[in-house]
């Protein structure tokens, strides 16, 4: 399987350092909100991986859960966000965590996303994230000021190697807009931040340096290594923790172990609006129940998700869900009459293995979702036999988590249709045979076929 590896700018083969399994790090929510389509977009890239590598390794996928530590600002600065959701409902932060972080699960799970092995939470966590910042400062690399302990950057060669070379200079102009006098550098990032003075925390624990609460960097270290080891195979998230959140981790974790952190960095591009970024602050953000709320299935948007290569910016709208929600009944709609079909055997197993190469071969091309959807249609629409085609799609849907061939999975009825049904129903016990003839050409002009069973009306889409 080839990968786009950020740490290196190119498509390479991806080979585990250890062949048995494949260890696997994402970050995860920051559980003082509902997740937005613009993060579940990150993590049904990161499922769609996941699902490519189990196809050929047995993995080992770990996502936390940060419920305590991260700031508003990416650089220390700001509130935690965690207290602002508190404060936001009146009620404790621990209260808020385990709310969304339920209702992410909730999300996670209606697109069909593997639940990860394992999910640990920040602030189950704090002893190791306490001792890797002791291991840094053994080694020199950590200093005090007022308001916590903070990595010295410059004393770790290669800070950059992330982002590029100007990464640093570009930090040094941002630091003007957030200057903190007593960092010795703008890219230095607080280990341990010190609870205020003035103020209670509701989320704090003692430590070596003063009672306070870990930054969220070293969260993200501290649980990466300790359920995965100290070099992980891939560690992946959304494009825009590469300059901060990961440059941070990959100084930080290589300072203490003097080893490689991550061998393959894996980052999925945003998703937009058309007004421009998706923001949880401003809640300006669309969730997985508006969508819902709209009618459409969360599956819809899993389809919209793979028709985008996972490295270009989405922009979403409702037209676009409106296709990926009719280019998906349309494929449950076929396979509904595929199913139909008396079920022969299997004739052309060339053809089947050949089609089943190809869509393999786009997944294993930095998961070429798109394609593979291509290679899929094409195969379904050809005169293939359906046991082939349901054969194919079985295997396919390993990857696409579609739920393609699930009995629940039927084309989602338009509600105007399903009134009419029943309307329909009750016309015919009523033996008023004209209102159900009537009713059965309308729906034929909406695009259902209707066929009438012991069990009730059963419906399809033409
Ligand atoms: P957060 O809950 O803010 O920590 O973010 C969770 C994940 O969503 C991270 O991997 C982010 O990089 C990612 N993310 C945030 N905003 C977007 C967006 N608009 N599109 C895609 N991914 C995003
Ligand atoms: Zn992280």
């Amino acid at each position: 399987m080839k990968l786009y590896n950020t740490l290196k700018k190119s498509k390479e083969e991806f080979t585990p350092l250890n062949n048995a399994e494949v260890t696997l790090y994402a970050c995860g929510p920051t559980v003082y909100n509902y997740a937005h389509i613009g993060n579940l977009r990150t993590y049904i890239f990161e499922d769609t991986l996941v699902r490519a590598l189990r196809a050929d390794f047995k993995v080992k996928h770990v996502m936390n859960i940060t419920d305590v530590g991260h700031l508003t600002s990416d650089c220390d600065t700001g509130a935690d966000k965690m207290e602002i959701g508190a404060a936001r409902e009146g009620k404790k932060a621990q209260e808020i965590a385990l709310f969304y972080e339920k209702k992410f699960f909730e999300d996670f799970a209606a697109l069909n996303c593997v639940r990860p092995d394992f999910t640990p939470r920040a602030s189950a966590h704090i002893d190791e994230m306490i001792k890797l910042v002791e291991k840094l400062e053994e080694k020199g690399y950590t200093y005090k000021t007022s308001d916590g302990i903070y990595y010295d950057t410059s004393k770790f060669k290669g800070y950059d190697a992330l982002v590029g070379h100007s990464h640093v200079e570009g930090l040094k102009a941002g630091a003007r807009v957030e200057f903190n006098a007593e960092k010795r550098n703008p890219s230095d990032f607080a280990l341990w931040k010190f609870s205020p003075k003035d103020a209670k925390r509701q989320m704090e624990w003692p430590s070596p340096w003063g009672v306070g609460f870990p930054g969220w960097h070293i969260e993200c270290s501290a649980m990466a290594m300790e359920y995965l080891g100290e070099t992980l195979d891939i560690h992946c998230g959304g494009v825009d923790h590469i300059a901060i959140h990961h440059t941070n981790e990959i100084a930080q974790s290589e300072a203490a172990t003097d080893k490689q952190y991550v061998r393959n960095w894996v980052h999925g591009e945003f998703l937009i609006l058309p007004a421009g970024k998706m923001s949880k602050s401003d809640g300006s953000f669309v969730t997985l129940d508006t969508i819902k709320a709209k009618g459409y299935n969360p599956l819809d948007y899993r389809y919209l998700c793979l028709g985008a290569h996972y490295r270009t910016q989405l922009e979403f709208s409702y037209e676009a869900l409106d296709f990926a929600h009719a280019s998906l009944n349309g494929l449950r709609s076929r396979i509904a009459a595929i199913k139909e079909l008396p079920l022969s055997a299997i004739k052309d197993a060339a053809t089947l293995t050949d089609a089943k190469a190809k869509f393999k071969d786009a997944i294993d091309d930095d998961l070429n979702t798109s394609k593979a959807l291509a290679v899929l249609w094409d195969f379904i629409k050809s005169p293939i036999g359906s046991a082939e085609k349901l054969n194919f799609l079985e295997e396919a849907d390993k990857f696409l988590g579609l739920s393609l061939l699930a009995e629940s999975a039927k084309a989602d009825l338009p509600p105007q249709a399903a009134a009419l049904i029943a309307k329909r129903e009750e016309a015919r016990k009523n033996k008023d045979f004209k209102t159900s003839d009537d009713i059965r050409a309308e729906l034929d002009k909406m695009g259902i076929i209707i066929k009438d069973t012991p069990k009730g009306t059963e419906w399809r889409l033409k």
